[in-house]
Order: structure tokens, then C-alpha cells, then sequence
């Protein structure tokens, strides 16, 4: 595994360079004297700690503790102050302002390495949490909230640059008849089957796709106009067919989706809501053409049918 990266700032350059000599046996670590600089080297590299000192000529610690709190970031990066100022309120302030503790000089290298290493265990459990509660227990797909926190990023990327938006909605086609004959144990593998082949489609860094509940999934992606996407979204729906599950449904003798779209290019003071009820009515409508189909609103206004 790699070694868990930890930044230094400090103006001393000696006492940078003793802290980096005890710490740098676990840890890659880098230095640096100044509180711009430090800001800078934050931003850029994945540290899971910091060591900030509280007395720097250009920029204090406490203003450089509160920037890195305000800058997305690096918010998420634990700081340790450093501090000679054997002040309780210096102390306050610092954890006030966002620090996880503190350590005073003169250091001790038992103590400095036992509170980072400390710390960079509650690190590595806090991103664990947050990553698990943005994924789907069964699927391992990006789950409801994540989709419900990153799909307006997402539209107001679009409208800032002027790309094409599409959402969809997909539901599992007779799906309460497959439980009722296959087992629900059964059903959750057809969960999983899908969500796989489907999300292996995604392969854009800005796609989302996800579990929206039940049987339902959710997918927004910018970059295709109407066209493509149509294209896109019709072989997704032909990759379910083609993984043969059987099933005894009045539509197909394999486990069928039904999916609702819409592409558009979205302008400031478009409503997303509105495009989300939207890809709504089309699978609405996908079920009653007849399920196992895509139905499409295109960027004309013209509703599409796969078949
Ligand atoms: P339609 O083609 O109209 O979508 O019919 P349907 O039977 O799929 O629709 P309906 O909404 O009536 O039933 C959905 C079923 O999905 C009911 C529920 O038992 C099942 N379901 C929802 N979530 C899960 C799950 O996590 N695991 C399993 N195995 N089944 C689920
Ligand atoms: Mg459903
Ligand atoms: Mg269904």
C-alpha cells in the first residue's frame, strides 16, 4: 500500500526538517516555509494530514487554517497546529477554526507520530463512511442520494457550458411477477446483473448512473444530442435483453428494461425538475407502448419510440 502523504508548514526550516525526519519512516512527506506555498502544495496533492505551524511571518496559521477550511479542496484534510504560544485560547481558536488538535513545543517524536497516526486513521474512516453513503448496498452503484446530490452539478455544468443534457429513468419490465416466481433472493441477483451491465456503458467521467430505488435506476450524461443518445440508450436496453435471463414475463422470455428520456440543451432558468418529470412520463409511456422499448423526448419536442 502507499504511504499516507502529510504536509509540513512551517517557516522553521529546522523544525520543518525535524518533523519531517520523524515522520518521514510512515509517511511521504513534503515541506514548505511559507503559508501561500503551503496552500498551494494542499490543493494540489493528496494529503491525508497536516502539520501547520501557528506563527509565520506572511500569513499566520489561524487565516491559513481557515482558507484551507474554505476551499473545497481541501476542507476535508485533518490539521494539526503547531504551537509554542502555551496560550489555551490560541487553543480554542485553532479547534474552533476547524483543527482536530494540537501539539506543543518543545515536540516529542513519540507523541507527534502517535497524534498523526491517529489521525490519519479517523481520516481513512471518515472517507470510507462518506464514500459507503453515496453507494448502493446491493449494487455497488452509485446510490439515490449521490444522484440526488451530484445531478444538479451536473445541470448547471450543461447550462454553463452549453452541452447537451439527458436523464433517463429505467424500470425492470414485470419484475414483481419474476419475485413472485423466481424468489426474491433471485430478484436481487437481477438487480445486480443489470445495474452491472447497464453502468458498464457509463464510461465518461461526468455520467451518473444509479440505483434510484427498488427497480428503478436513474442516469443523467451530457454530451449527446437527441440522436445519440437515443442510439446510446436503445443498446443499453438491447444489453439487458441480450444477458438472457429467463423469465416467464407476457413480454420477452428474458428480463427486459423499459426506459424514459430526454436530451436538451438546457438555459439559465430551465427547470430540472421539470425534465425529470419529464423522462418520468416517457417510461410511463414506454410501459403502456408495451415495456421492453425506449421512449424519447428530443430536443424538437418529438416524442420517439424504439419500435
Ligand atoms: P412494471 O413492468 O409495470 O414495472 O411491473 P413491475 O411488476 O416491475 O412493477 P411494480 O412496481 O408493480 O413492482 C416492482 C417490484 O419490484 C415489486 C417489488 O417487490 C420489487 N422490488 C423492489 N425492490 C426490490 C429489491 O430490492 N429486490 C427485489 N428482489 N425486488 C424488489
Ligand atoms: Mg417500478
Ligand atoms: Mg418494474
Amino acid at each position: 500500500m502507499d504511504k499516507d502523504k502529510v504536509l509540513i508548514i512551517d517557516d522553521s526550516a529546522v523544525q520543518g526538517e525535524f518533523l519531517c525526519s520523524v515522520l518521514s519512516g510512515d509517511y511521504e512527506v513534503t515541506t514548505c516555509q511559507t503559508a501561500r506555498e503551503g496552500l498551494d502544495k494542499a490543493k494540489e496533492g493528496s494529503f491525508s494530514l497536516i502539520l501547520l505551524d501557528i506563527v509565520m511571518p506572511d500569513m499566520d496559521g489561524f487565516m491559513l487554517l481557515q482558507e484551507l477550511k474554505a476551499t473545497d479542496l481541501t476542507r476535508h484534510i485533518p490539521v494539526i497546529l503547531l504551537t509554542s504560544l502555551a496560550d489555551i485560547q490560541y487553543e480554542e481558536r485553532g479547534l474552533l477554526l476547524g483543527a482536530v488538535d494540537y501539539v506543543a513545543k518543545p515536540f516529542s517524536p513519540v507523541i507527534i507520530k502517535a497524534r498523526v497516526n491517529t489521525h490519519i486513521q479517523l481520516y481513512h474512516y471518515q472517507t470510507h463512511f462518506k464514500q459507503q453513503a453515496l453507494v448502493d448496498g446491493l449494487t455497488g452503484i452509485p446510490n439515490r442520494r449521490r444522484y440526488e446530490s451530484d445531478s444538479l452539478t451536473k445541470w448547471q455544468d450543461a447550462i454553463r457550458f452549453g452541452l447537451p443534457f439527458s436523464i433517463f429513468m429505467m424500470d425492470i419490465d414485470h419484475f414483481k411477477l419474476y419475485n413472485d416466481t423466481f424468489g426474491h433472493p433471485a430478484g436481487d441477483q437481477v438487480i445486480s446483473s443489470v445495474a452491472k451491465t447497464v453502468s458498464a456503458h457509463f464510461r465518461r467521467a461526468t455520467d451518473l448512473f444509479a440505483r434510484y430505488g427498488g427497480e428503478e435506476f436513474v442516469a443523467v450524461f451530457l454530451g449527446n444530442n437527441s440522436q445519440s443518445a437515443f442510439d446510446f440508450v436503445k443498446s443499453i436496453r438491447q444489453a439487458v435483453e441480450d444477458l438472457h435471463i429467463p423469465h416467464n414475463s407476457p413480454v420477452s422470455p428474458w428480463v427486459t428494461v423499459s426506459i424514459g428520456g430526454v436530451s436538451i440543451i438546457p438555459k439559465a432558468g430551465d427547470d430540472y425538475a421539470t425534465f425529470l418529470k419529464l423522462a418520468d412520463t416517457m417510461l410511463y409511456d414506454a410501459k403502456r407502448f408495451g415495456r421492453n422499448q425506449v421512449v424519447w423526448y428530443s430536443e424538437n419536442k418529438e416524442q420517439w419510440r424504439e419500435r
